[in-house]
């Protein structure tokens, strides 16, 4: 490639969070990550407008995984290109483009029986229902591996990065490290002070393959993840901040695998905590967050924890 394509955040509100997509300006335009459902008029559109570009012209969708603040707006933007973009997600995570429902499961089959919240099935199933702009077939499925051609000599190759959900992905702007990774580098959370994995050891994996192979120039987060000092990172890291961003992520996944392990080898213990069953997990790394916060990654995690300390690893 002979000169960087350029690469713009477009940044939409929801409640607590900012919702970042990234436009590349490639000659087939790419958005990685769509927000929510208002997000493509009111959050994209203006901006692109504003850089002389427009909505229509997008020709990529790209997913970086299924969760709702990233593709709750995938349908609405694909209805402002006039269905022509590509819509790309890894086959791992396609089932929650294609049903909200599949949000709701995810929610019943993990955080409900920590939350115990009488009324979470009903607000989980009200909330897919307004933030997912609609259910939508995937036009390419990927696995890791491909290369995807945005036109021209640009080039995007996706790799697959699971952890937070089991078909997150990296997509690489070829020949300039730009990596875009959803939100596979939780640092020390976004807004709930906790970071969010299902999976942790395919979490330090893919941590470690982003470290060791991916080497980024450039990383964009999909929130500002907070540092060991409760700063934020911004969502585009340089070199030096990204090696950061990565080392603190594996330093405190270590903390939090050593805790549960001490822990977790004596069974649960269910105490009045808000933490409970995790309460002691939780004074020992002194988190002192709102665990029933939705996404309520504390239990998302420590549940991927007990999972795997059950199964005698
Ligand atoms: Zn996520």
């Amino acid at each position: 490639m002979t000169h960087e394509v350029t690469i713009h955040p477009l940044v939409s509100p929801w409640g607590r969070f900012g919702l970042y997509s990234f436009f590349i300006d490639a000659p087939e335009p790419a958005v990685v990550d769509t927000g929510i459902a208002s997000s493509p008029a009111e959050g994209m559109a203006p901006v692109l407008e504003k850089l002389g570009r427009s909505i229509e012209e997008v020709r990529w969708i790209l997913l970086t995984h299924g969760h709702i603040d990233h593709l709750g707006g995938a349908h609405a933007l694909w209805e402002l290109t006039g269905r022509r973009a590509q819509v790309v997600i890894h086959e791992a995570d396609a089932h929650l483009l294609r049903s909200r429902r599949a949000h709701v499961e995810n929610y019943v089959a993990v955080r409900r029986q920590y939350l115990r919240d009488p009324n979470g099935v009903a607000e989980q199933t009200a909330t897919a229902q307004a933030v997912i702009s609609g259910e939508l077939e995937p036009t390419v499925l990927v696995r890791g591996g491909e290369t995807l051609s945005l036109g021209g000599d640009v080039t995007v190759s996706v790799h697959h990065i699971p952890g937070h959900t089991a078909g997150s992905v990296a997509y690489v702007v070829d020949g300039q490290r730009s990596v875009f990774v959803g939100d596979a580098v939780q640092v020390h959370g976004a807004a709930n002070g906790f970071p969010g994995y299902e999976d942790p050891d395919a979490y330090r994996a893919s941590l470690t393959y982003l470290r060791d192979e991916i080497r980024p120039r450039h990383l964009y987060l999909g929130h500002p993840y907070r540092s060991a000092d409760g700063k934020p990172f911004g969502v585009e890291l340089n070199a030096e901040d990204s090696r950061r961003a990565l080392r603190e992520s594996l330093d405190l996944e270590q903390r939090i695998a050593d805790a549960s392990r001490r822990y977790l080898r004596d069974g649960l213990r269910e105490t009045d905590s808000v933490y409970s069953p995790f309460e002691w997990v939780a004074n020992e790394l002194g988190y002192t967050g709102d665990p029933t916060r939705e996404p309520s990654p504390f239990f998302t995690t420590l549940h991927g924890y007990r999972t795997r300390f059950a199964a005698g690893s």
